[in-house]
């Protein structure tokens, strides 16, 4: 295996751009909700493991997620990543009543900068929001704006409600004033849809992340939102949570059934439903390291809509870098899917 480096000798800089980290406030928050019998399938499935767990993955994620200094960065050293995209770790603070989840997210958002401030070469942050009180995540955006901040981290549906729903809008309404992109990450399927996932242990990033997250993205693009804000600029994880692979069928479904007038509340779209992942959205490869599904990206996306992530601290392996490094692919189009695409949607 090439010995893997920072400092862009093989022609780019690496940066990782769906990291996560949580704080010991957000962590404790979360072992209160399993300890009172929080009414959330996903989340007591997710994190019921992860802070509960005496295994090994458990343990070394929970380490690894609470730390933003010395530890990152030689884990981030020894897999020659030399900047990490950070985000608040899935759900967030989406499952607190809302004044909790206000003064948690706040703190996160100012232990995260303090953090980005001490290291400014190696981390940047994404602002974290409390999507029930979509007035107030729009004022934390523009706060996260003057912190530093490149990105909102959205966590999913929030209590079960997706973000199609108008009463969130002030949330993209805020970053697309900024010009700054939403980053759409997975949590526990609703409780709506986790019944069937639940029962087989597919529930969690094995499969039902991307179901969830897929499907929000999906509703998110047939109610208009990217007809309305036409600038906002969406990223989407995990090879865009296979939404790509499916776009000739839900471009010719969705047509047909917004020609036939099925659904009298499905209003017709500017473009079909691929095009805006060809305007809107940008996708990445976290916990995807695999050139078939990167490719297929590629070709059908285009070079400049695919980027590089790790998944750290869920999916540390940093072979994988490797892998991608020695992709079939020109030194241009390489350079764009590690470096200059994140540079550029995330305005680095
Ligand atoms: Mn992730």
């Amino acid at each position: 295996m090439t010995e893997l480096k920072t400092g862009g000798a093989q022609g780019y800089l690496r940066i990782a751009t769906e990291e996560a980290f949580i704080t010991k406030e957000v962590l404790a928050a979360y072992k209160r909700l399993i300890s009172e019998g929080f009414d959330d399938p996903g989340f007591n499935s997710l994190w019921g493991f992860y802070s509960g767990s005496p295994s090994e993955r458990a343990t070394a994620i929970i380490e690894r997620l609470q730390d933003l200094g010395a530890r990152r960065l030689g884990d981030m050293d020894d897999a020659g990543i030399d900047k990490a995209v950070i985000a608040l770790t899935a759900p967030g603070t989406h499952v607190f009543a809302t004044d909790e989840a206000k003064a948690l997210t706040t703190d996160a958002n100012d232990q995260l900068a303090a953090a980005c401030k001490r290291h400014p070469d190696r981390f940047i942050g994404m602002t974290a929001i409390a999507p029930q009180d979509p007035a107030w995540s729009a004022k934390e955006i523009e706060r996260g704006h003057e912190l530093g901040f490149k990105a909102v981290i959205l966590n999913g549906h929030v209590n079960g409600e997706y973000t199609d729903d108008e009463k969130f809008w002030p949330i993209f309404e805020a970053a697309d004033a900024l010009g700054t992109p939403v980053y759409l990450h997975p949590q526990g399927p609703s409780k709506g849809l986790i019944g069937p996932l639940l029962e087989r242990g597919l529930d969690g990033a094995v499969y039902g992340f991307g179901v969830d997250t897929g499907l929000h993205l999906l509703r998110l693009i047939v109610m208009g939102v990217f007809d309305r804000f036409p600038n906002l600029k969406f990223v989407v994880g995990h090879g865009g949570e296979a939404l790509p692979y499916w776009a000739y069928r839900l471009d010719y479904m969705h047509a047909a059934g917004i020609r036939s007038g099925r659904y009298d509340f499905l209003k017709p779209l500017k473009l079909p439903i691929s095009g805006y992942f060809k305007r809107n959205i940008f996708v990445t490869f976290s916990g995807v390291a695999w050139e078939p599904a990167i490719q297929f990206c590629r070709s059908t996306l285009g070079p400049d809509r695919i980027m590089y992530a790790m998944d750290y601290p869920y999916q540390y392996q940093p072979e994988e870098v490797a892998v991608q490094d020695a992709m079939t692919m020109s030194a241009e189009d390489k350079k764009a899917f590690f470096q200059t695409n994140a540079e550029k949607v995330f305005g680095l």
